[in-house]
């Protein structure tokens, strides 16, 4: 059925207003452009061994979604399974980022970008060090630019030192926006890890909130 159509018979069954949530989509000359741009950069250092992290990685693990997606989110490093499977995200942290990437803001995981601050696993999942978020920041900095979103949503507080290059107290400053210091038209929203949620569920509803602030920033 096409839209004429669909628009008629919802009119028909009692429907007077339809409110559509916008496609976050650009034209796929732009899209194949930032795709191979990304997939060149991704190869500059696939081999990296700039840090002691290299040392216990399966593989070099990078960013992955949309490239057109007006955010990024930002996690601290891979973890067991994404070391594993080479994607950021796929563990259960990652099954309730996508949970509530569709209940606060209707989206799906594939429509937007999401990456880590440092792209190796760090051993028993350590906290990175500021030395090695200090020599992974580079790679980020460049997937960033090339995406060119409105948005960063880091997820945690390593992810935050990383993109803004100071540590602050994620209780404190969770769902306050700071402008990116390689851009200031960018705007870094901070939250939680979604990990930390899984390990304290109360945190559930304000990280809800941080969403539903993002989706404002984005205009959803
Ligand atoms: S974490 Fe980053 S800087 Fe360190 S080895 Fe991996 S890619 Fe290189």
């Amino acid at each position: 059925m096409g839209a004429e159509e669909t628009l008629k018979a919802l009119q028909a069954i009692g429907f007077r207003e339809l409110y559509l949530r916008k496609k976050l989509s650009t034209p796929s000359e732009v899209s194949d452009e930032k795709s191979a741009k990304l997939e060149s950069h991704f190869k500059s250092f696939a081999n990296c061994t700039n840090c002691p992290l290299h040392e216990q990685r399966t593989q070099v693990v990078f960013g992955d979604g949309n490239p057109n997606s007006p955010v990024v989110f930002v996690g601290e490093a891979p973890g067991e399974e994404e070391d594993k499977q080479g994607k950021p995200f796929v563990g259960r942290a990652g099954k309730y980022l996508n949970k509530k990437l569709k209940e606060v803001l209707g989206l799906e995981r594939e429509e937007v970008y999401i990456s880590n601050v440092c792209k190796c696993r760090p051993p028993a999942n350590r906290k990175p060090t500021p030395k090695e978020i200090k020599a992974c920041f580079p790679y980020l900095r460049k997937e960033i630019e090339i995406i060119s979103p409105k948005v960063i949503c880091c997820l945690g507080a390593t992810a935050g030192e990383g993109v803004l290059g100071k540590s602050l107290p994620i209780t404190r400053v969770r769902g306050q926006t700071f402008p990116y210091p390689y851009n200031y038209k960018v705007k870094v929203l901070l939250t939680y890890h979604p990990a930390y949620i899984l390990r304290n569920p109360r945190a559930d509803k304000d990280f809800t909130q941080d969403m539903e602030k993002l989706a404002q920033l984005l205009g959803l």
